[in-house]
């Protein structure tokens, strides 16, 4: 990797990488396993290695951690590889056993931080803390869960804070096992300028062939970090098997993604930056009127629709305008999950404010 950019505190303070990569299996399996792993990312751009060693499984039955055994096995990565160990907590047990243990960095999982509940007990039994403390975003695109997360953890004095994005679940079958969202982690990042923002595309990818061009995206948007499980037997990992990749494929990842520079005082590059942004307003400008000008005439729909007493939901005529909206989209290079995002949201704008009309 190059252009390395400015480091948030924590990670200058600790002596850490920009990008920070952590790496390690989803899981801790045996110790002859955790150990190997270690060794093998010992070299490389990793500096901070991860396994859970309490799973939260969604469906019991499932392999649910090797618990606190697995505590000593990454006391002896540091020992043995000088890497810093992280791993997850989910409740006060697991805080005191993984403090009294010095794992350096401690991450709340996505199913923890939707519950808020679980994140007050972990920030009680954090408390004053010096240690690093990562906030996985929660399961579901909820912006408030994840702040909330983080408030709490501010209030009990943690100060070497961080979030893990993750993506988020949906109903709806995606290319994504968690949808990335971009939008709502650029938000949080927005709200906690200091904090560093950890990209983790193995969660959000679900599948090892996923995980570059999410790892890109990342850089692309100035996060600071990655987390990619690792393994040296990926196929045969005892969680999350279809998302990790070898240490050798890491050391490839790394070496090709492009760390994109925070920005560049040369003269040339800021002009023709703020030509382009001149352009994006104007544009940005337009797109408002065209959106003002098409609810306006939905209200007029809405006004003959309620004077002949007709639904305001049309569904043929919704499906006609969804598939002629993605073939042009595709002509114009505008995905069809785009086309189908924007297109039903401003459908779902014209139905709100038709049925305030149809009810007035
Ligand atoms: C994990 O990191 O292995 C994990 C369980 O992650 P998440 O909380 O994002 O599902
Ligand atoms: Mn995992």
């Amino acid at each position: 990797m190059e252009n390395k950019k400015e480091m948030r505190q924590w990670l200058t303070d600790f002596g850490l990488d920009h990008p920070l990569v952590i790496g390690g299996p989803c899981s801790a399996e045996t110790e002859e396993q955790v150990l190997k792993i270690a060794h093998e990312l010992k070299d490389t751009d990793v500096t901070v290695y991860r396994a859970g060693i309490w799973k939260p499984r969604t469906r019991p039955g499932m392999f649910e951690g090797v618990g606190a055994i697995g505590l000593g096995w990454l006391k002896k990565v540091k020992e043995e590889t000088g890497l810093l160990t992280a791993t997850e907590v989910a409740n006060k047990d697991h805080v005191k056993l993984a403090l009294d243990n010095d794992v350096d960095i401690l991450w709340i999982g996505a199913r923890s931080t939707v519950s808020p509940f679980i994140m007050q007990e972990i920030a009680d039994a954090l408390k004053g803390t010096d240690k690093i403390v990562l906030v996985k975003n929660p399961v579901n695109p909820d912006l408030a869960l994840w702040l909330g997360g983080v408030e709490r953890l501010h209030t009990a004095n943690i100060k070497n804070l961080g979030l893990i994005h993750r993506g988020f679940s949906t109903y709806e079958k995606t290319k994504y096992r968690n949808i990335p969202e971009w939008q709502i982690a650029i938000e949080v990042k927005n709200k906690f300028p200091d904090l560093p923002m950890i990209c983790d595309p193995s969660h959000i990818g679900g599948k090892r062939d996923m995980i570059f061009d999410i790892s890109q995206a990342a850089l692309d948007l100035n996060f600071d970090g990655l987390m990619i499980e690792t393994h040296t037997d990926p196929d045969n990992a005892w969680s999350d098997a279809a998302q990790q990749v070898t240490p050798i494929r890491l050391v490839e990842i790394m070496n090709d993604l492009k760390v994109r520079k925070v920005t560049t005082d040369q003269e040339a590059y800021q002009n023709a930056l703020s030509n382009l942004r001149a352009q994006i307003d104007v544009i940005d400008q337009t797109l408002l009127d065209t959106l003002g000008k098409r609810m306006k005439t939905a209200v007029e729909i809405g006004t003959i629709k309620k004077d002949n007493n007709v639904a305001v939901l049309q569904n043929k005529r919704w499906n006609e305008i969804l598939g002629k909206m993605i073939l042009e989209g595709q002509e114009r290079n505008l995905s069809e999950e785009f086309i189908l995002r924007v297109f039903k949201a401003v459908h779902q704008e014209s139905i709100n404010q038709q049925e305030k009309i149809i009810n007035s």
